[in-house]
């Protein structure tokens, strides 16, 4: 606990003084972010660092491998779901974004199977994205590219599922909301945007 204490200490006497007016602005005025970032939970990525985003830009979702499971309406807790409903039709976010990230745990986890003490949760929801496994297994690649393949299919999977929401469908529909994907490469810091075609590649020239 004491870094975290030594954290925000720094926090108070660094950048509070320069965010104070923001924040209370945000505290009177209340949230109204226009982003949505699905993420991994994975400590090396964190979206408002990567995009570099002050308090009140970005609403965060993150979860192990960035997965969003399809829409259903059952007595399950679905914390996940929760968010994405949460930002969409109460702060109603005009952007949505899934962030994959490379040597995600999750995925690997998904590829080779979730270590036994990962097992009362992990498996089941890794589960979920059995299908994007399948796909980057049909790639034929192997080792850190069948990894990387898989990384890239479960962002399709979850932005695939957030379109099983109806309210997510009829706002994309009404150009109301767009839907994203990107991946983030941990080691060289690099961004990857998904494009109409399916393949990742880096931010247009300008944008890098
Ligand atoms: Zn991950």
């Amino acid at each position: 606990m004491k870094p975290l204490i030594d954290g925000y200490r720094r926090f108070r006497a660094g950048a509070w003084p320069n965010y104070r007016e923001l924040y209370q602005r945000l505290a009177a005025g209340g949230q109204s972010p226009k982003t949505m970032i699905i993420a991994c939970a994975d400590s090396r990525v964190d979206p408002q660092m990567i995009f570099d985003a002050g308090p009140g830009e970005l609403f965060v979702a993150r979860n192990v491998a960035n997965l969003v499971p399809p829409f259903e309406r059952d007595a399950a807790y679905h914390g996940t779901s929760a968010a994405v409903e949460f930002a969409v039709r109460v702060l109603e976010v005009r952007d949505l974004v899934v962030m994959g990230h490379g040597l995600c745990g999750g995925v690997r986890a998904l590829l080779e199977g979730t270590p036994p003490t990962g097992s009362d949760f992990v498996s089941h929801w890794v589960d979920m994205a059995r299908p994007a496994r399948d796909r980057a297994v049909a790639t034929g690649e192997t080792g850190e590219e069948l990894q990387r393949a898989c990384e890239h299919e479960c962002v399709k999977l979850s932005l695939s599922n957030l379109l099983s929401f109806p309210w997510i469908t009829e706002r994309v529909n009404a150009g109301k909301l767009q839907l994203h994907g990107c991946w983030f490469a941990v080691a060289s810091g690099r961004l990857m945007l998904l494009d109409e075609s399916g393949q990742f590649a880096p931010p247009a020239e300008g944008d890098d």
